[in-house]
């Protein structure tokens, strides 16, 4: 439609969410549909969580709050960087806001320029890339192989970054790879960022506490040379099972939180009140109300493996963190169940939900076409059923 903006034009509809929909759509009409789409904890947000929810709503919270989010949940995220990070942002320097999705965007919009490009290691989350181009940069999507974790080496890096770039997205744990850098990982790539001081580096924490490497999380925004640099994001939906609350925050050097501040105020004023208050009490809560879901995913990530494994001609990374799986499924391009050959990673995945009537997310959404991306935030039972329906479908490709 000529009448919409070139950026709305050029804009193609999250992956994730849209099979997702579709998924929604089909159980609504009664088919018994296994939705391993979107990447969201099953259980409910805890109790002690909710409780501060509905104190908020009868205690009247019910005004805007300030621009950046009540003072105390800013404190509340300062002291949970100290305390879990070992960083240290005063809460000047903390925005709260709709999820660290928002957060991501605003502090794109705070630093792109027309034409600036900005280094997406690749497979990566579907936004990234959308999001920058919605904020006139050029998304530059840098592969990275399984073969070698799916992380960036800095060489690679070294060479992709040239005059416009303007900054580096890091997602670790990540989304949908299950990569995690180690310390010495990231300190390799600083170094190399410490050569190209224009750069910036959004790192987006959000998976933090669902991590397999029992290793403590490591941040960009820990290590010299880059930490002033670094733009943290972060926020409860995964760790908390919040993700319908929407609340995320982000932290970094004073006239970059400012900008996003100043950008939040003209577009959203604020994240919702009641919201904010829930998240004050998950983040004063630390990791006491969490164990339980992260033994969840421990197992389940387990039996996941162990189902795809057995799965003929699919090639899986055991991943780090986070709650995907990521297999190569492309031996099953070019074959056919009676239909029309399965080309890549879209038509194998509307196979699946048809077939199989489990709905997966394409791997082209996250730039890898011979890959699906499976969530394991689903019931025990839901992922054997899910497992052992795609391997019958699959069996029926020849
Ligand atoms: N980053 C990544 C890598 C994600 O997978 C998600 C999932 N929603 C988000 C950011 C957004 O999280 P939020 O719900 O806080 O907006
Ligand atoms: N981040 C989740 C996912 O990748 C939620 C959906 C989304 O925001 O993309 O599935």
């Amino acid at each position: 439609m000529e009448q919409l903006s070139a950026r709305v034009r050029g804009l193609s509809p999250s992956g994730t969410i849209a099979m997702n929909q579709r998924a929604r759509a089909l159980r609504e009409s009664g088919v018994d549909v296994i939705d391993l789409t979107v990447g969201e904890p099953d259980f409910p947000t805890p109790q002690a969580v909710r409780e501060a929810a509905k104190a908020a709503i009868d205690e009247g919270h019910n005004r805007y709050t300030p621009v950046a989010g009540y003072n105390d949940l800013r404190e509340a995220v300062s002291r949970k960087l100290a305390r879990e990070n070992g960083l240290s942002y005063p809460a000047a320097r903390v925005m709260a806001s709709a999820g660290a999705k928002q957060c991501v965007s605003n502090a794109l919009l705070a630093l792109v320029d027309p034409g600036d490009e900005v280094i997406v290691p690749s497979p990566h989350w579907v936004s990234y890339t959308e999001l920058v181009k919605l904020a006139d940069g050029r998304p530059v999507s840098l592969p990275t192989l399984a073969s070698e974790g799916y992380k960036l080496r800095p060489e690679a890096l070294e060479s992709a970054i040239g005059e416009r770039t303007k900054a580096l997205i890091l997602c670790s744990p990540c989304n949908p790879t299950g990569a995690v850098y180690s310390r010495a990982e990231l300190e390799a790539l600083a170094l190399v960022l410490e050569r190209h001081p224009r750069v910036w580096v959004i790192s987006d924490e959000v998976y933090e506490h669902i991590d397999y490497t029992g290793l403590p999380h490591a941040s960009p925004a820990s290590i010299a040379g880059i930490a002033e640099r670094t733009v943290l994001v972060n926020g409860v939906s995964k760790a908390y099972a919040m993700t319908g609350w929407r609340i995320g925050y982000l932290a970094g050097a004073a006239p970059l939180v400012k900008a996003c501040i100043d950008l939040q105020g003209q577009m959203t004023t604020n994240a919702s009140s009641i919201a904010q208050r829930a998240a004050l009490a998950a983040l004063e809560s630390g990791t006491a109300l969490i164990g339980g879901m992260q033994a969840a995913f421990r197992r389940r990530r387990e039996l996941v493996m162990g189902l795809a494994r057995a799965l003929p001609g699919v090639e899986t990374l055991e991943p780090q963190g986070a709650f995907y799986i990521f297999p190569d499924m492309s031996a099953y391009f070019g074959k056919s169940a009676g239909r029309s050959a399965v080309r890549g990673s879209s038509e194998l995945a509307e196979y699946l939900l048809e077939d199989a009537r489990v709905a997966t997310v394409p791997g082209s959404a996250f730039g890898d076409d011979r890959c699906l991306r499976i969530s394991f935030a689903s019931a025990d039972e839901r992922l054997q059923a899910a497992l052992g329906r795609i391997g019958e479908s699959l069996a029926r490709l020849r």
